[in-house]
């Protein structure tokens, strides 16, 4: 069993060593004419961005996991955290997420690449954030990052930590800040 049901790297990826995503390398397998449909495109860079993640993973997941010592048998403890908590110390864990370097990867243009202290999105920068810890006093205790996203208690304290701060919804969120207009006064 894979960790969280996220599968790692697929036998095929793994059998070619360390495969450098370029977006030549992925070209839609579906025998279809060659008129390009809109959405026989779509349906392409779907394909396309499916297989970049495969790669992605195989390439960042396994190295972090091992990094932070998690183990990849067994049902996680975390597993009764929100969904809302348990996404984002996935993301951090895995590096696959609201990330600047990931979006850069994956030409995301639209996505705000640094948190509002102006720091860029690194998958361990809400812990070192000033204004994450500006909202809450020694939100992490004695914790260091690698028990916050390791241990079953860094997790509990990361859902404590989310709940009331609103962190990655308000002080890091994922887009840039719409022009403050239509909002109840
Ligand atoms: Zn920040």
């Amino acid at each position: 069993m894979s960790v969280a049901g996220i599968e790692p790297a697929t036998s095929t990826l793994a059998s070619h060593g360390t495969p450098r995503p370029s977006k030549a390398h992925y070209h839609c397998t579906t025998t279809e004419t060659a008129t390009a449909t809109i959405a026989y495109t779509k349906r392409c860079m779907k394909e396309g961005a499916a297989r970049a993640f495969q790669v992605h993973w195989a390439e960042t997941a396994p190295e972090r996991y091992k990094y932070f010592g998690i183990g990849t048998r067994g049902k996680p403890p975390e597993l009764s955290l929100p969904h809302f908590t348990l996404s984002k110390l996935y993301a951090s864990r895995t590096g696959h997420g609201d990330f600047a370097a990931y979006h850069v990867r994956f030409n995301h243009e639209d996505a705000a690449t640094r948190c509002q202290c102006g720091r860029e999105k690194t998958p361990e920068h809400f812990y070192y954030c000033r204004l994450g810890r500006r909202a809450a006093r020694q939100p992490w205790g004695s914790l260091g990052v690698q028990d916050i996203l390791a241990t079953k208690q860094g997790a509990l304290k990361l859902n404590h930590w989310l709940e009331k701060t609103g962190y990655f919804r308000r002080i890091c969120p994922p887009h840039p800040s719409p022009p403050t207009q239509g909002e109840d006064n």
